[in-house]
């Protein structure tokens, strides 16, 4: 959603995810503490991060803190699917593309160029905008 280039790694092996994160210069995210056990990180040769906590929105905030990235990066840059760099769709050429109601409304248009989604900036990317907005928020304090 920020626009970084991050990949999912859902495979078992961690190995692979560390001949990755060394072959693509990636720093690992991860919430398991074994994994900040093995020698390519304790070496420091792959970097990682290890979260704690198990909210989403804290998890951000930690990411966004530690890593100092910017919730303000290039949002919305990157297919959210396979994370190909977008690229700006003339309206013209995707009519069949999306539903009929949103072509009436919409002008603007995003496509990928690998898996072909597009985007617009329909209500899901106004609740994706508020969810970026949050993650710049300062905690909320419940004793306050
Ligand atoms: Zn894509």
């Amino acid at each position: 959603m920020m626009g970084y280039d991050a990949l999912l790694f859902s495979e078992p092996d961690d190995g692979q995810m560390v001949k990755i994160a060394l072959a693509q210069g990636r720093t690992v995210i991860t919430r398991d503490t074994g994994f900040m056990q093995r020698r390519a990180v304790t070496s420091g040769r792959v970097q990682a991060l290890l979260l704690k906590d198990s909210e989403p929105l804290k998890q951000m905030r930690d990411i966004i803190g530690i890593l100092h990235l910017s919730n303000e990066y290039k949002p919305f840059t990157r297919c959210l699917e396979c994370n190909t760099e977008l690229h700006y769709a003339e309206k013209t050429g995707i009519a069949q593309m999306v539903p009929p109601r949103v072509f009436e409304k919409q002008e603007q248009y995003m496509a990928c160029p690998l898996c072909g989604r597009i985007f617009w900036r329909g209500t899901h990317w106004q609740a994706m905008k508020k969810k970026l907005y949050d993650f710049s928020r300062p905690p909320e304090n419940p004793g306050e």
